[in-house]
């Protein structure tokens, strides 16, 4: 959570007035900001402003988890496209005469599902 006197740092530049009165809940001078006058303290920290993440500090660490999976990615595509030419390696193995063919084909689906792993 950010410190009141952060917040009120971002909201003066942002271009927000301090005024000279102070805010019941927490004390701390309330702002003139875009026409409105409110505590951005309390604002800030009960998150009801709605354009904070815009206004988010760059060495911020964001809410996100540590895995972002983008919807629709490609690398959903790439996994499926992967089981395919998985399924079709193994159905070469079954028919492949020769044994070296099937153990190289074999190595291609251990090296196949070892990538799978790691999408
Ligand atoms: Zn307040």
């Amino acid at each position: 959570m950010k410190k009141p006197d952060e917040i009120m740092a971002d909201y003066l530049l942002k271009g927000g007035k301090m005024l000279s009165k102070a805010c019941n809940a927490c004390g701390s001078p309330l702002f003139e900001y875009k026409g409105e006058t409110l505590c951005v303290v309390c604002a800030e920290q009960g998150g009801e402003i709605t354009e904070a993440p815009a206004a988010r500090a760059p060495n911020e660490a964001p809410p996100a988890p540590e895995l972002p999976t983008p919807a629709g990615s490609g690398v959903s595509a790439l996994a499926e496209e992967l089981d395919r030419t998985l399924v079709y390696l193994c159905e070469r193995i079954r028919s492949e005469a020769r044994a070296e063919d099937c153990l190289m084909l074999m190595e291609c689906v251990a090296q196949g599902i070892e990538v799978r792993r790691h999408l």
